[in-house]
């Protein structure tokens, strides 16, 4: 597998990491004290998964996730039927897929990284 896109798919993976960690702070937030040690322990849990992730990711790419991330909440989105499904522009069809260019493409419109799934 190219290492790119080996990149990419580490990238998705620390992505839904850290949907689940916002999802389970917020549902931590409005339930009840004794409920939340134990919805913490799982924080935690995903948190040290998600730094042994991040180890594997070159900085610069973690770096620019982490920027979008900020931004969007969603930094690395699928092409689908060639529209970028981030921000929904339509992407030229002359857009190179991964497979073609061993390269990290970004939605020319939003930022976004882009795979294809
Ligand atoms: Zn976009």
């Amino acid at each position: 597998m190219p290492e790119i896109e080996e990149q990419i798919k580490l990238l998705v993976a620390l992505q839904d990491l850290d949907l689940m960690i916002k999802e389970a702070r917020d549902t931590d937030m409005s339930s009840e004290m004794k409920q939340m040690g134990f919805k913490l322990d799982g924080i935690a849990e995903l948190q040290e998964a998600r730094v042994n992730l991040a180890k594997r990711i070159k900085p610069q790419l973690l770096n620019r996730y982490e920027r979008l991330a900020k931004s969007y909440g969603r930094a690395v989105v699928p092409v689908t039927g060639n529209l970028c499904f981030g921000c929904f522009v339509t992407l030229p069809t002359s857009y190179p897929s991964l497979k073609t260019k061993n390269s990290l493409l970004s939605c020319e419109n939003c930022g976004r990284i882009l795979y294809f799934p």
